[in-house]
């Protein structure tokens, strides 16, 4: 893998995805973004999360440029767009297969269901991970490799999944990183990637996930400075693993709370919150927007 571009300054991204409209709660972590590059002298990067081709869209990724340039946030120009490189991502899947790290899985979604509900009718409830999953049961980690490759052979559909007990052991110490405030402090943290499982690197119509993505292109891009919501916080713990058995550097990290709606959900473009684009439209401006999340200019 190419060593990330070296810079004297920190690098900070903001990298959302362009399968809906932004919200307020993208304003935030755009704006915290900005502010912690400004506060620290750091370069501010925009990336186009769209490694999911059927619901990105052309236009929602339009929206975003046109509503962060409406907001005043400047960008480093060309943002990194996750579609235009899914070779990179398979050559760090490639990399983690070689080492033994990674298993096919023929399973649906019915037949995990159906087999942690067997293990719960036996006994104690079965683990989920930090999102409210239950932990993947393992039912393809023990499968002959040659009869894995005939399955593939025959068009069969799997997922890739990370061996998350291969690839502790792999990693083989304690791993962690740097949380980093609005003043500099720094504080280490341990992180618990055990707690999800043998979570999906890639699938078939997917060649790669988020967790993969996000960890190659943060170091492509030689992001020093991770600027995120405190909702992927726990699924941090997964991307040190990445880092760790790529042989990646691992940024700081500073996780922002999330703006919550009048019932105490996190805003998001599945419960519908009003788009930064609604509240353009109803007059509202940059400036009020700004004030309201605590940046005035
Ligand atoms: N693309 C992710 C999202 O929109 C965030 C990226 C990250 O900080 O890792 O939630």
């Amino acid at each position: 893998m190419p060593a990330p571009p070296v810079s004297g300054k920190p690098v900070f991204r903001f990298a959302p995805s362009p399968n809906g409209r932004l919200h307020l709660g993208h304003a935030l972590s755009a704006l915290t973004n900005e502010a912690l590059a400004r506060r620290f002298g750091g370069r501010l990067l925009l990336r186009i999360e769209d490694i999911d081709r059927t619901r990105c869209r052309p236009e929602f990724e339009r929206g975003i440029v046109e509503e962060l340039a409406w907001l005043g946030i400047a960008f480093e120009p060309g943002p990194r767009r996750q579609s235009e490189h899914f070779d990179d991502y398979g050559r760090a899947l490639a990399a983690l297969r070689r080492r033994g790290l990674v298993y096919p899985c023929f399973c649906s979604r019915a037949e995990i269901r159906e087999a942690v509900a067997i293990r719960e009718a036996a006994g104690a409830p079965w683990p989920a991970d930090p999102d409210g999953a239950p932990l993947y049961p393992g039912l393809c980690k023990g499968l002959d490799s040659d009869e894995a490759a005939r399955r593939i052979g025959a068009g069969e559909p799997h997922v890739l999944r990370l061996d998350m007990a291969a690839a502790l052991a792999a990693a083989g110490r304690p791993l962690g990183y740097g949380v980093f405030d609005a003043r500099g402090a720094r504080q280490a943290v341990t992180s618990a990637p055990g707690r999800w499982g043998d979570v999906v690197l890639a699938r078939k119509e997917v060649p790669t996930s988020y967790h993969l993505s996000v960890v190659v292109d943060d170091a492509l891009q030689g992001v020093s400075h991770v600027v995120r919501g405190r909702d992927l916080e726990a699924a941090t713990d997964v991307h040190v693993l990445l880092q760790n058995l790529l042989d990646l550097p691992t940024p700081l990290y500073h996780f922002h709370p999330l703006l919550r709606d009048g019932e105490g959900h996190k805003l998001a473009k599945s419960r519908g919150s009003e788009s930064l684009s609604a509240l353009r439209e109803g007059g509202v401006t940059a400036q009020a927007i700004r004030r309201r999340l605590g940046f005035a200019f």
